[in-house]
């Protein structure tokens, strides 16, 4: 059999640690073991009814089936560039709208646009684990800055400054959090506006919980600061979260022409349009009744208060209060390196992680993978039920170590 050498791009790569989790634990409950998972990024409701009419409806019709525009139909990409102008006070035209299929294809495109070999993209850590792999793929630098719990995990501007060198183009803003569920406040925001105008880079604004948020919290536009913000802001969102769609596949960039030009011709030489019904039922989210919306935050709402209760509970386990999108992210690091009843020691967050899923039934996602060993990811997008079962079998289980 010849040997199959896969492309030296790939050497730094490394696969989804939450598909991992979520993966493991579906395969353990296909095989009848009863899990219970905290790893999905997903709400658990149904994409909403009047949603999944509009596809009914046009998958009735004629056009369903056939190609779009490669960037997505001049329809939602006008809805898209009417709700986008609304949020950021700015005005974003259907031109500098680009649909394409799903949030995280929408920033691997965007990478691919924006850098060149060495190119430099600011990371605040934790991270959603797919920013540094998609900016190396693309050929980029990711750098890190450390946040602290201390300070709800926001990125400071001093931190930024210091971190900026000639090479950087970007810095990623993720607000709210995945995975730490922070919302930065409107002073953080602007301070941080600031050193971005000031050297001169772009900010990727991943909004794709923005209208996850709770208590007095407030997603707060870094583009609405200025019109001079909003030339350097790359906003990306989608119906994903918002709107129970993770499955259809529809997330969306909103930035400069030129830059959603070159994103264009990307998706225009490898995936084609983002699926054309599944542009329609995003048309369908966006313009549609926004209850939904509301009735899915208020459910997230009560199992975050229920789920950081409980695990506050837990001997050595600290949480602080998530304020936005729909994940806890406590500090679990007491238990790293201690003994199982079996005998095996912990050397990091995601050996116990693998021992959670074994052998206490319950699946969680390992800090590491988000850049912030000694702690863990856990999604209250799941019933009370769950929650409750869920992080009780998780105290149990950590009650057992040594
Ligand atoms: N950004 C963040 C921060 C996310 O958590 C996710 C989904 N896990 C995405 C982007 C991608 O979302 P989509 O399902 O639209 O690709």
């Amino acid at each position: 059999m010849p040997q199959i050498k896969v492309s030296s791009r790939l050497d730094p790569i490394k696969p989804s640690i939450t598909l991992a989790v979520t993966a493991k634990a579906a395969r353990l409950k296909a095989e009848g073991i009863d899990i219970i998972s905290f790893g999905a990024g997903e709400p658990d409701f149904d994409t909403p009814e009047h949603i999944k009419v509009a596809a009914h409806a046009a998958l009735d019709g004629k056009v369903s089936g056939k190609y779009t525009e490669a960037g997505g139909t001049l329809a939602l990409r006008t809805a898209i560039a009417k709700e986008l102008s609304g949020v950021h006070k700015t005005t974003f035209a259907p031109d500098q709208v680009i649909v394409s299929s799903g949030a995280k294809h929408s920033l691997y495109n965007l990478f691919m646009a924006l850098l060149d070999p060495g190119d430099e993209v600011i990371i605040p850590a934790p991270y959603w684990v797919s920013y540094p792999d998609m900016v190396m793929l693309a050929g980029g630098k990711p750098i890190y800055i450390e946040t602290r719990a201390e300070d709800d995990f926001a990125v400071t501007a001093d931190q930024v400054r210091a971190a900026c060198s000639g090479r950087t183009r970007a810095i990623v803003l993720c607000n709210p959090s995945n995975p730490t569920g922070a919302v930065y406040t409107r002073a953080q925001i602007e301070a941080l506006a600031a050193v971005i105008i000031e050297k001169d880079i772009l900010v990727i604004s991943d909004d794709i919980y923005r209208q996850l948020v709770y208590g007095d919290a407030e997603y707060v536009s870094i583009a609405s600061l200025s019109p001079q913000m909003a030339a350097h802001t790359i906003v990306v969102d989608g119906v994903s979260k918002t709107y129970a769609m993770t499955g259809w596949r529809i997330g969306y960039t909103a930035g400069p022409v030129a830059l959603v030009k070159a994103m264009a011709k990307i998706q225009g030489q490898s995936t084609s349009n983002p699926t054309n019904l599944a542009q329609t039922a995003a048309l369908a989210a966006l313009t549609g009744p926004q209850d939904c919306v509301a009735q899915m935050r208020t459910a997230f709402d009560e199992r975050r208060v229920e789920m950081v209760k409980l695990l506050r509970a837990i001997p050595h386990v600290t949480c602080r209060e998530p304020k936005g999108a729909f994940y806890a992210f406590p500090d679990v690091s007491y238990y790293v390196g201690k003994h199982s009843p079996e005998g095996s020691i912990f050397d990091d967050d995601v050996q116990l992680c693998d021992w959670l899923v074994e052998v206490g039934k319950v699946a969680i996602v390992p800090g590491s993978g988000f850049g912030a060993p000694g702690h863990v990811r856990l999604s209250y997008a799941t019933s009370l039920a769950n929650i409750r079962e869920g992080v009780a079998r998780l105290a149990s289980a950590l009650a057992t170590l040594r």
